[in-house]
C-alpha cells in the first residue's frame, strides 16, 4: 500500500517508509492511496471471528505485502493480548472499556503494533537504528515506552513537563529503564511539544533518524480501527442502528473508527465528544476552522487547541460537508458537566467512569435524546485509577490497585532533568 502525503507536496511512500518518517518531508500526514471496503461475508461471519483474526481482515490491505501474513499476525496477537469488554451502563448505553491493557489507556493498542512494526522493520535491515522522540502530557508516554521496550535498535526518548503529569504517569515513564530514557524538562507540556518539532527540523540530527510516535504515525492510528469491529461483533445481535461518542483530543481514535465505518462497518453515527476545547463543535456549526491555544481540563488528554488527525477526518469525507454532517456530530462540555456526569453514573448506574469517559457519556446522551431506537457506545479511554485525585474526590471513594500499576509503584523512578532545547541536543548528540 502506498501513502500519500495530505500536503500533496511530498511523494507517495510505502507503509514501511510512512511508519519510519512519522510525518511526510511536506510536513503532511500521510494517508492511504487507496482504501477497499471489506466483503459482506466478512460482517456476515463476524461472530465466528477471533479478535486476530478480525483485526488482521481490518488492517491487512493497509500492510499490504510489506509484513508476511504469519508475522503480521504475530504482530496482532501481541498487540491485542488483552481485552476490549463492553459493560452494559443502561438500556441501550454500553461502555467499551479500552483499558486493560499494559499502561491502562487506549493508546496501549497503537504503540504496541507501532513498535512491533518497526521492529520488524529493523530486523530486516540490522543496520538502520531509530530514535523515537516523543512529548507527553500524560498517557502517551507511559504507552510508548511500554511498548517498546527492549526493541532492539530503537532507541526511546519521553520529554515530559516536571510536576504536571500525576505520580502514576510518572513512574509509567521513568521506571523501565532499558532502551527508554525520560527526560523531565523544567517547563510546561507545549515547551516539551515545542523542543520536539525543533529537533524533527534540525539538520543536526538528521543522522539520528527521528521518528515520532504520536498519533499522526499511521501505525499508532490505523490499529486504533480494530476495537470498533470488536465492539460491533458483540453488538450486531441487538439488530439496532449504532452511534459511536469518543472522548476526542487529537482526533486520531475516532477518525480510525470512521475509516471502519469506510471498510463497511455498520455503525450509522459518530459523536465526537469534548471539553472546552471546542474547536470542531464550533467547526460543525460555523463551518470555519478557527484552532486556539489549548485550555486545561479535567479531561486533560483532551486539552487540544488544533487537532491534528482532524484533517484525515476530512480527506475521508473528501471535503462533502453534508455527508460528515449525516454520520458525525460534535459536542463539548465544561468541567462543572464533567463532574457531574461522573456523579451520575456512579449513582445511578454504579459504574466508575473516569473524566474522559464521562465527557463521551454526555455526548452519547445528547445524541440518543433525538434516537430512541439506537444503540450506543461510548468508549473509556482510561482507567480510572489514571485519575484517581479526580474520581476519588467526586465519588468519595478509594480505588484499588490493579496489577499493572502496582508493578510500577515500587520501582525506582530515573530520569534526566533538562531545561532548553541545547540541552536535549546534547543529550542526542
Ligand atoms: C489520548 C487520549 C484521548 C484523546 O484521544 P485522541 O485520539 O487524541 O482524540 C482521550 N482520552 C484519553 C484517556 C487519552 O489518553
Amino acid at each position: 500500500m502506498q501513502y500519500k502525503s495530505l500536503n500533496k507536496l511530498a511523494p507517495n511512500v510505502s507503509f514501511e517508509n510512512a511508519v519510519i518518517l512519522g510525518l511526510a518531508p511536506d510536513k503532511g500526514l500521510y494517508f492511504p492511496e487507496e482504501i477497499n471496503e471489506l466483503p459482506s461475508s466478512f460482517f456476515n461471519n463476524i461472530e465466528t471471528l477471533t479478535n486476530v483474526e478480525i483485526a488482521f481482515e481490518a488492517i491487512k490491505q493497509f500492510v499490504g505485502n510489506e509484513i508476511p501474513e504469519n508475522d503480521l499476525k504475530q504482530i496482532l496477537s501481541e498487540t491485542l493480548n488483552f481485552d476490549f469488554p463492553l459493560t452494559k451502563i443502561e438500556e441501550n448505553i454500553f461502555s467499551l472499556e479500552l483499558y486493560h491493557g499494559p499502561t491502562m489507556a487506549f493508546k496501549d493498542v497503537g504503540a504496541r503494533f507501532m513498535a512491533r512494526c518497526l521492529a520488524y522493520f529493523n530486523q530486516k535491515n540490522p543496520e538502520q537504528k531509530n530514535t523515537i522522540l516523543v512529548a507527553t502530557s500524560g498517557d502517551t508516554g507511559g504507552a510508548v515506552a511500554s511498548g517498546f521496550l527492549g526493541v532492539n535498535n530503537v532507541e526511546v526518548v519521553i520529554l515530559y513537563p516536571s510536576g504536571k503529569v500525576s505520580d502514576i504517569q510518572e513512574r509509567q515513564l521513568t521506571t523501565l529503564g532499558q532502551n527508554i530514557t525520560a527526560l523531565e524538562v523544567d517547563g510546561v507540556f507545549d515547551d516539551c511539544q515545542e523542543m520536539v518539532k525543533k529537533a524533527f527540523l534540525d539538520e543536526d540530527l538528521a543522522h539520528k533518524n527521528l521518528t515520532s510516535a504520536n498519533s499522526i504515525n499511521v501505525a499508532r492510528w490505523l490499529p486504533q480501527m480494530f476495537y470498533f469491529f470488536f465492539a460491533y461483533k458483540e453488538l450486531k445481535k441487538h439488530n439496532k442502528p449504532l452511534i459511536v461518542s469518543v472522548p476526542s483530543g487529537n482526533f486520531g481514535n475516532i477518525c480510525a473508527g470512521i475509516l471502519a465505518k469506510k471498510l463497511g462497518l455498520p455503525i450509522q453515527h459518530f459523536v465526537a465528544s469534548t471539553n472546552e476545547n471546542d474547536t470542531v463543535p464550533r467547526f460543525m456549526t460555523t463551518g470555519i476552522y478557527t484552532p486556539k491555544a489549548s485550555k486545561a481540563t479535567l479531561s486533560n488528554a483532551m486539552d487540544v487547541g488544533n487537532p491534528s488527525n482532524f484533517i484525515r477526518i476530512q480527506e475521508l469525507y473528501q471535503n462533502d460537508i453534508e455527508a460528515f454532517k449525516n454520520d458525525f456530530s460534535s459536542y463539548h462540555f465544561s468541567d462543572e458537566e464533567t463532574v457531574s456526569s461522573l456523579k451520575e453514573i456512579h449513582k445511578h448506574y454504579n459504574y466508575v467512569a473516569e473524566p474522559h469517559g464521562a465527557v463521551g457519556y454526555l455526548g452519547l446522551k445528547k445524541e440518543l435524546a433525538n434516537k430512541p431506537n439506537h444503540i450506543g457506545i461510548f468508549l473509556e479511554t482510561a482507567h480510572p485509577i489514571k485519575f484517581s485525585d479526580i474520581v476519588e474526590t467526586t465519588l468519595e471513594l478509594k480505588l484499588p490497585i490493579p496489577k499493572q500499576i502496582e508493578s510500577v509503584l515500587n520501582k525506582e523512578k530515573k530520569s534526566v532533568k533538562i531545561k532548553s532545547y541545547e540541552d536535549l541536543k546534547n543529550f542526542l548528540t
